[in-house]
C-alpha cells in the first residue's frame, strides 16, 4: 500500500475520485477545528461545500466530553452544517449501546457532563462525575464515608475526566471486581500533543488502561477505531462503505476504523500523524502497520477546496 498526496491526481482521476463516493464520515479535532474555537483553515467551507455537491457528512468524534446537542451548538459556532442526525461522539455512542441492550440499572461514570446528559437522554441513572478526593491514606479514605458502592451500579463507564483520582480508580475497579458490571470505554485515545505548551495531556486511553490494569477487565471500546460504528451510521442512512469517504488526522483510530471497514481514506497532516510515519507503516511487513496507511492525503482540509468541481 502507499499513500498518495490527493492534489497530485491527474484532473481525471480526482473527478473518478470524487464521483467514487457520495457519505462522508470526517473526524472532528484535528480536521475541523483545534480544541474549542480555532477552525482550520476553511474546514468549515469545506465541508459544507461538500454537502452542497451531495455528499452525506458525519462528524465522526471519539471526544467524550460533549452531548450531541453541544456539537450542534459549536458546530454552528464554527460555521460547519451539521444536525443531531449526522453528529456520532462517544458519549452517545456509549448511552445508546445501553439502551439497545436495556440496561435497567446505574451507570458509574469517570467522565464528564457529555457522557451524563446523553445518559440523561436515555432515561438511565449514574453517578460519579466531578472531583472525587482522596483521604491521606487508603485506610482513612475507607474510614472516611466518602467511599460507598452502590448495589445498583451495573456498568462503568469510563471517558475523558480531568478529575480522574485513585479514589475513582477504586471505585471502577470494585464494581468491576463483579464479572456482571459492564466495562465501556468511550475511546483509547492515548494522549493529546500540545505544542502550545510543550506538555503531554493524558488522554482517555491512559484512563482506560488504570481501570482496566486494576480491574484485570477488558472494557468495550465505543469510539474509533471499532467499525459498529457503521453500522449505528446505517440504521439512518443507506451507507455503503464501498462510496464512503473517512477523513481523519490520526491514522490508530481515523484511518483504521475506514481500513476495517473497507471505506476510502484521506490522511490530513493538520494534526496527530505525520506524513514520515506514514511512510515507515508503508515500508513495514507487518499487516497491523499497513492498515494504518491512508490512500490519500493533504496538508490540510481546505486544499480540498482548489480541486473540488
Ligand atoms: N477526547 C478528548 C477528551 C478530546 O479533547 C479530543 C480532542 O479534542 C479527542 C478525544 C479526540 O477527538 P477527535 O476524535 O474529534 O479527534
Ligand atoms: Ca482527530
Amino acid at each position: 500500500r502507499s499513500c498518495k498526496l490527493l492534489s497530485t491526481l491527474a484532473k481525471e482521476d480526482f473527478g473518478k475520485f470524487f464521483e467514487s463516493f457520495d457519505t462522508v464520515l470526517t473526524d472532528c479535532d484535528g480536521v475541523l477545528w483545534m480544541g474549542e474555537n480555532e477552525v482550520i483553515d476553511s474546514a468549515n467551507i469545506t465541508l459544507n461545500k461538500l454537502q452542497e455537491l451531495g455528499k452525506k457528512v458525519f462528524y465522526v468524534t471519539n471526544n467524550s466530553t460533549k452531548s450531541r446537542d453541544d456539537y450542534v451548538t459549536k458546530c454552528a459556532r464554527l460555521g460547519f452544517k451539521a444536525d443531531k442526525e449526522s453528529i456520532i461522539g462517544t458519549s452517545y455512542l456509549a448511552a445508546s449501546y445501553l439502551k439497545n441492550i436495556e440496561f435497567n440499572k446505574k451507570v458509574y461514570v469517570i467522565g464528564s457532563e457529555g457522557i451524563t446528559k446523553e445518559l440523561d437522554a436515555v432515561g438511565i441513572s449514574h453517578s460519579g462525575i466531578g472531583r472525587d478526593v482522596m483521604s491521606d491514606t487508603v485506610v482513612d479514605h475507607l474510614k472516611s464515608g466518602n467511599f460507598t458502592l452502590d448495589p445498583d451500579v451495573g456498568a462503568v463507564i469510563v471517558g475523558f475526566d480531568q478529575h480522574f483520582s485513585y479514589p475513582k480508580m477504586m471505585k471502577a475497579a470494585s464494581y468491576l471486581y463483579n464479572k456482571d458490571t459492564l466495562f465501556i470505554a468511550t475511546n483509547t485515545d492515548e494522549q493529546f500533543p500540545s505544542s502550545d505548551f510543550g506538555v503531554v495531556i493524558p488522554g482517555t486511553g491512559s484512563i482506560v488502561a488504570a481501570v482496566q490494569t486494576c480491574s484485570a477487565r477488558e472494557p468495550i471500546v465505543m469510539g474509533k477505531p471499532n467499525p459498529t460504528i457503521k453500522d449505528v451510521i446505517a440504521k439512518t442512512h443507506n451507507l455503503d462503505p464501498a462510496r464512503t469517504l473517512m477523513i481523519g488526522d490520526r491514522c490508530n483510530t481515523d484511518i483504521l476504523l475506514g481500513t476495517r471497514c473497507g471505506f476510502a481514506t484521506l490522511l490530513v497532516l493538520t494534526g496527530v500523524t505525520q506524513i514520515h510515519e506514514v511512510r515507515e507503516w508503508e515500508k513495514s511487513e507487518d499487516a497491523e502497520l499497513q492498515k494504518l496507511v491512508p490512500d490519500f492525503y493533504l496538508d490540510k482540509l481546505s486544499d480540498l477546496l482548489d480541486l473540488l468541481p
